[in-house]
């Protein structure tokens, strides 16, 4: 027998601990850009769980893709070879321009992969003194809730409890690139951002600073490290959001719609003279890698190439952030986005708002508690944006 959103919710409110709070819909199928509830109810997903189902839910190569390495083996650890490891690594280094990749599985794990390597670049390469290694982040950044991510965090409330945090770590004001040039010293290893910040509300920097900041870390030996885990992989209208300034970053981190929403991955890439650093016993992961993951990634890139998401992104993008930026009302204070990555900044608390719009069958979540983030699956067709188009003039 089906039981009731309302039933699953207090089982899950009971039993669960308390670090989330969804809105108050129970998602037992999908499909698409579609999401169901128990009840039947249809809902379009505006928020792709956070990036990750850009190539929207279920997509039948992908889950094909899945059943097909699930019939065959999923699990081998890095104690052997898979057969499905090698063609993803080649893969996902040809559609970054990278020599090497190093898989893992959660956004959260890549970032620390990133930063372990940064700091081990430093001193068998760079030279700097043990143990004395710098990274600069943002304001404003979110990296994930492992302790490198919350020790990088600009967030009291991210670390409040969580300490003692990592050291050898400085906060410079996100979009500064004078910030940035005044806080490296000889000592620091590299700088990591996010090309357009996501959970901070969709911050956008200012035009021209993800090259400066790039030459600014060129010009001083330092690591320009993109964690792209939510901005990459076609969201913002370019497979990467870096490409929107020509930006090469030296270290790439990905997760998210790396594995098209269905089989958790995530990854680092860079030149062999960055992660040729990691010798063996250095780094890993039992999962990492492992070849359910690694076909189900190949599939979920294919798609995205195949399928040209990221010029739909664009193409779609462009044409809702024009619609909403042509809604007149005092209670908008900014609209701002790249791509189908859209967020609408609000003088007062979004979340009435999202809830309001889930009445009208769009799933959307408040980030920063005045900011709606619109980022429907990349394949939605322009008629169903439209109608969401819609449903949020009907709101807002
Ligand atoms: N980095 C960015 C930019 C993110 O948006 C997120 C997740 O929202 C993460 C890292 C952490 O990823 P995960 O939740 O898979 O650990």
């Amino acid at each position: 027998m089906t039981r009731s959103s309302e039933e699953i919710i207090q089982q899950t409110d009971y039993f669960g601990a308390n670090n989330y709070k969804p809105l108050p819909i129970v998602v037992s199928k999908a499909e698409g850009i579609w999401v169901e509830d128990p009840e039947g109810n249809r809902y379009l997903d505006m928020l792709s769980a956070y990036s990750a189902v850009n190539q929207g839910h279920r997509h039948p190569r992908i889950i094909q893709a899945l059943k097909d390495q699930a019939d065959r083996v999923t699990l081998t650890s890095r104690a052997f070879h898979n057969d499905q490891l090698g063609p993803w690594y080649e893969k996902v280094c040809k559609l970054t321009n990278k020599e090497m990749a190093l898989p893992m599985n959660t956004g959260a794990e890549a970032v620390e992969t990133a930063i372990k390597a940064t700091r081990r670049w430093a001193y068998d390469v760079k030279g700097v003194e043990e143990n004395k290694a710098e990274i600069i982040a943002c304001v404003g950044n979110f990296h994930g809730r492992t302790m490198t991510p919350v020790s990088l965090s600009s967030e009291e409330e991210n670390q409040r409890g969580f300490g003692p945090l990592l050291p050898g770590i400085k906060i410079v004001p996100y979009g500064d690139t004078d910030a940035l040039r005044e806080a490296i010293t000889e000592n620091t290893a590299g700088f990591l951002l996010e090309p357009i910040q996501g959970e901070a509300g969709i911050i956008m920097p200012p035009e021209g600073y993800l090259k400066e900041a790039y030459e600014i870390c060129q010009e001083n030996n330092v690591l320009f490290i993109a964690d792209e885990i939510q901005a990459g992989l076609g969201r913002t209208g370019k497979m990467f959001a870096c490409d929107w300034e020509n930006v090469e970053p030296d270290v790439l981190i990905l997760g998210k719609a790396l594995g098209g929403g269905v089989f958790p991955i995530s990854c680092v890439v860079a030149n062999e003279d960055i992660l040729g650093v990691f010798n063996p016993g250095s780094h890993g992961s039992t999962f990492g890698g492992n070849p359910l993951a690694s076909a189900v990634s190949l599939a979920s890139l294919e798609v995205l190439e195949d399928e040209e998401l990221a010029e739909r992104s664009l193409e779609l993008g462009s044409y809702m952030l024009e619609e909403l930026q042509s809604i007149n009302n005092p209670i908008i204070k900014e609209v701002r986005g790249k791509g189908l990555f859209i967020g609408v900044e609000l003088t007062e608390h979004a979340r009435p708002y999202c809830e309001q719009l889930k009445e009208k069958g769009l799933l959307c979540k408040e980030t920063h508690d005045n900011v709606i983030r619109f980022a429907p699956p990349l394949i939605i067709e322009k008629e169903d944006l439209k109608w969401a188009i819609d449903k949020i003039k009907e709101v807002l």
